[in-house]
């Protein structure tokens, strides 16, 4: 039986030894006690941060002493890490905020700051309207007599005049019937106020849309189902039945983004009317006119794919066209050209702005063909010779699949300076899944599956198509139709810092902004176009 008892006390004290917490056990504990009067470490509030900082010190602390039977021994536990104790600091105060904007997106803590910090006292405007006190203007505007009337409208502009003819009907009968609106009806020099007129009825005619050639609204025939059609395919879906359709003098207004496409003012009315009154009885949202094509000529040098996708930001309808199109390393001039410009109309294939003939933008697009990596010749010994010499100069093996570096002249955004439009260049790997005419098996065989990756020009072109209001007011409008000058319209001057790409891209994705530098694409400021000869 003794030997039993002390079989038992040694099986209990190694049972004791056995159920002792472990190392790391105690150290969690003792850093939960020197955390003081707080409450205890528990699983739910020991961070993976903390976690991971203490195995690491209590390894470290094990490497070190090399003796870990000494329980008194254990070296203090230091402090979390500087940068681990700020983020945990302010994980919780960040939580609800937007990462690149900074803007709260908690909708509640949002509406209580708004109810705190401004109060519904402060509209000067609401109270003004609201006075019921406040005396009727029909009595002061009879107080002047009728001539004085004419003699301030007569002062006014034609649009002005008879908006202040149809503001009530003292004014109406004072100013004198119609006397005004003949003013605007007559005349081509009142053609615009007129537009501008018209523009003003827009709320009133949701089921409208106003005519530029004709000046005046007509009913929408497809409401709600208006469609862009490409210019080249000949088919006419108008948005109104309009008797100045088809006529050459006075055509309707389009702006043309590539070869046989183009965004039709109609469009732009249309996407810019549903946004601003905030109804599709208006007309239609942007993500509805987005549009994707191929494109290419007998006997050009590739098939362009282009696509275009539209956003609207502060009313004015944004643009981005991507055009991309395969290209073989190493192309001389006329290779390039071939590449780049239609043999038609000798316009460049991707979408460019009236004027881009003025500008480097073709240099730039030259500039980045060239450095798409050639292959090399391997042949006989050259392999071997151009490993050697890669090996001399400190090079990597070289590939020529590799995602090719532009320089300072093709690598920064340009902007035109005389239109709200912005380009970038890139030479991006892509997939090429066309059929390949020289593949053993024949060029539409199922049996050549190999995935082919070839280098590819991507232009892409971010504009500003302006606020629908009619072709002359709006200003982006008319310069990217090339109606402007740099006196009228200097992008530089009106867009400032931010880029309309910027606006673009923040708009979709929502943390990667494109970070690049914008410079001008016409920094002589060439003017000119096709009389001067370096545009080729
Ligand atoms: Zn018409
Ligand atoms: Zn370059
Ligand atoms: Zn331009």
């Amino acid at each position: 039986m003794p030997s039993n008892t002390s079989t038992g006390n040694t099986s209990k004290i190694s049972l004791t030894n056995w159920l002792k917490p472990k190392k790391s056990r105690q150290k969690l504990r003792k850093r939960g006690a020197a955390d003081g009067p707080g409450p205890l470490t528990s699983a739910s509030s020991t961070t993976l941060a903390s976690i991971k900082t203490t195995t690491t010190q209590y390894s470290y602390a094990k490497g070190a002493y090399g003796n870990d039977n000494n329980d008194d021994d254990v070296p203090p536990l230091p402090p979390i890490a500087p940068l681990q104790a700020h983020r945990a600091k302010y994980r919780a105060r960040n939580a609800g905020l937007d990462t690149q904007l900074g803007e709260n997106i908690d909708y509640t803590t949002l509406l209580h700051s708004m109810s705190l910090q401004e109060g519904f006292e402060s509209d000067e405007s609401f109270y003004y309207l609201a006075d019921v006190n406040r005396p009727r203007g029909e009595n002061a505007i009879a107080s002047l007599p009728g001539a004085i009337w004419c003699r301030i409208a007569d002062l006014l502009d034609a649009k002005t005049a008879v908006c202040l003819a149809l503001a009530n009907k003292t004014l109406y009968t004072r100013l004198g019937p119609r006397r005004y609106l003949d003013r605007l009806n007559h005349g081509p020099e009142n053609r615009q106020q007129k537009l501008e007129f018209l523009t003003l009825l827009d709320r009133y005619l949701p089921y409208h849309l106003l005519c530029i050639p004709c000046a005046r609204y007509h009913r929408r025939i497809r409401i709600g189902h208006e469609k862009i059609q490409p210019t080249h395919a000949q088919v006419l879906n108008p948005v109104f039945n309009c008797p100045q359709e088809r006529n050459p003098i006075n055509p309707p207004a389009r702006h043309r983004i590539t070869h046989g496409r183009s965004m039709p003012f109609t469009f732009v009315q249309l996407a810019t009317r549903a946004h601003r009154f905030g109804s599709l009885k208006y007309g239609l949202k942007p993500e509805s006119l987005g549009r994707r094509w191929r494109y290419s000529e007998p006997g050009g040098a590739g098939t362009w794919s282009v696509s275009t996708r539209y956003h609207i930001h502060e009313n004015r309808l944004l643009m981005r066209v991507i055009s991309q199109c395969f290209a073989s390393p190493g192309l001389p001039p006329t290779g390039k050209r071939l590449l780049l410009y239609s043999r038609e109309d000798y316009w460049p294939f991707f979408s460019a702005c009236p004027h881009w003939r003025d500008g480097e933008l073709m240099d730039v697009c030259k500039c980045a063909l060239d450095h798409i990596p050639v292959p090399r010749n391997t042949a006989g010994l050259q392999g071997a010779e151009h490993k050697f010499k890669d090996a001399i100069h400190g090079r990597g093996r070289f590939d020529p699949y590799a995602i090719p570096s532009q320089c300072g002249k093709c690598q920064p955004m340009r902007r035109c300076p005389r239109c709200p439009t912005e380009y970038l260049i890139e030479v991006k790997l892509s997939e090429d899944t066309t059929p390949d005419p020289n593949s053993p098996f024949g060029p539409s065989s199922s049996r050549d599956k190999g995935v082919k990756f070839r280098h590819a020009i991507v232009v892409t072109r971010w504009s500003d198509l302006g606020d629908g209001s009619t072709p002359s007011s709006s200003a982006e409008w008319a310069a990217c139709n090339g109606q402007t000058d740099l006196e009228q319209y200097d992008s530089f001057e009106r867009l400032g810092r931010r880029g309309i790409s910027g606006i673009f891209e923040s708009a979709f994705t929502h943390d990667t902004i494109p970070g690049r530098r914008i410079i001008s694409m016409n920094p002589d400021n060439k003017t000119g176009g096709e009389k001067r000869d370096d545009w080729y």
